[in-house]
């Protein structure tokens, strides 16, 4: 069975992930309008109308923005870790109580045929997670904000057959850019975003094992540009004696248009 992935929009104006088995189809974050969520899944042939769940992956506005809409106006069931829930629950209006869901970090629970796995990363939310999502062979893995790849990080998306994998600054561009200092220092902190370098390296770490199709996402708009962050990623994996293209596909998101739809089946990604 393959499973679709898409993702309608990443970076800090907006986080809004699909992914679909067939029978089950998700949303990952919805941090920009109802409307705008539509039409970007109108795209892809998709409709809010089919979404059987948003999972959030942490309470900062540009990941939540449109959940509470979407929700009501589609009776959708929101899933969030119960920390999130309490920051978030004051800023996406009233949802009904049917559709308020809580999970676990680290603790799996399913929706239909998807096992879904969060874990903890560093970022500065209440409870920020990624999501790893097990159907039939297929494992695919989110890491978006989040300051840097622990070992733990590493070990939960370890050979997963699809990755979206943060990128989000060059250092250089951010060190020299207008950001105000302390937003520079937050944004490289531990408890930030992760650069295209720091990205890259961690690629290296996980390359060798199942991961074949990578997805860069959460692109600062003010600090990276599409083509450095993805040379910057490719040529890091060029020294370390990978070959890009044959032994890890990478590609990019965008913050103003759909990534490339993805058919995921086992190891088989295209
Ligand atoms: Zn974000
Ligand atoms: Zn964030």
């Amino acid at each position: 069975m393959t499973i679709r992935f898409c993702a309608l929009s990443s970076g800090s104006s907006g986080n809004c992930l699909f992914l679909s088995t067939g029978k089950t189809s998700l949303l990952v974050d919805a941090g920009l309008s109802g409307k705008k969520i539509e039409q970007l899944m109108r795209t892809i042939e998709a409709s809010p109308r089919s979404i059987d769940a948003i999972l959030v992956t942490h309470d900062h506005i540009d990941h939540i923005s449109g959940v509470g809409v979407l929700s009501r106006r589609f009776d959708i069931p929101i899933y969030a870790n119960p920390l999130t829930w309490q920051v978030m629950g004051g800023k996406i209006g009233d949802v009904s109580l049917k559709n308020t869901n809580q999970f676990y970090t680290s603790k799996e629970f399913y929706i239909a045929d998807i096992c879904i796995r969060s874990y903890p990363i560093s970022h500065d939310a209440a409870d920020p997670v990624g999501f790893t999502f097990y159907s039939r062979n297929s494992k695919i893995s989110i890491a978006n904000d989040l300051g840097c790849v622990t070992p733990d990080v590493e070990q939960e998306i370890r050979d997963s057959s699809f990755l979206m994998l943060e990128s989000n600054h060059d250092t250089e561009m951010l060190k020299v850019g207008s950001y105000p200092w302390h937003l520079k220092r937050r944004i490289a902190g531990e408890m930030g975003h992760l650069s295209n370098e720091d990205a890259g390296n961690a690629l290296l770490r996980l390359a060798g094992g199942s991961t074949k199709a990578v997805l860069l996402g959460h692109l600062s708009k003010e600090n990276n540009y599409p083509p450095l962050a993805l040379e910057t990623v490719k040529s890091i994996l060029v020294q370390g004696g990978i070959e890009v293209g044959r032994e890890m596909n990478i590609d990019l998101s965008f913050r103003d248009k759909i990534s490339r739809v993805y058919t995921i089946n086992g190891q088989e990604v295209y």
